[in-house]
């Protein structure tokens, strides 16, 4: 895939997930392939790289994640690629747990509130470089 295929693929599935999405209080960016599924140096798969950073706590609005309730530290070991296979990890209902919040802001992770809330997601967001 060229980088014009890319971009194109990219508008195209922005134009899908906006219209799944449009009264929801996220965008998802993993659901249009700009962002999305990222490794880190651990083997640990994550929906997006947003979602990896070890931070102290993360604030946002009215909802806050410590550390030790992150994703990075609940779930390193079980969403590990050197402790399962990818399609073990992928098909782990644990995504349900991100998914979940794209539509319902009680259940709604503070990054995905953060990064991909559809106050800040619009097409140049979505698939272009301003989110790298
Ligand atoms: S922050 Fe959440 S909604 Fe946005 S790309 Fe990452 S996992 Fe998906």
């Amino acid at each position: 895939m060229d980088n014009n295929d890319y971009m194109s693929h990219n508008r195209k599935m922005w134009n899908i997930v906006k219209d799944e999405y449009q009264n929801s209080p996220i965008i998802p960016l993993c659901e249009i392939g700009n962002r999305g599924l990222y490794v880190n140096a651990e083997g640990v798969l994550f929906p997006c790289s947003w979602t990896s950073f070890p931070y102290h706590s993360l604030t946002y609005e009215n909802k806050t994640i410590q550390w030790e309730d992150s994703f990075f530290a609940m779930y390193r070991d079980r969403m590990n690629l050197r402790n399962r296979s990818f399609e073990e990890i992928i098909n782990d209902p644990l995504w349900n747990h991100c998914s979940n919040g794209w539509k319902d802001p009680s259940k709604s992770w503070v990054e995905c509130s953060q990064k991909c809330n559809s106050n800040v997601v619009n097409e140049e967001y979505a698939v272009g470089w301003e989110t790298n």
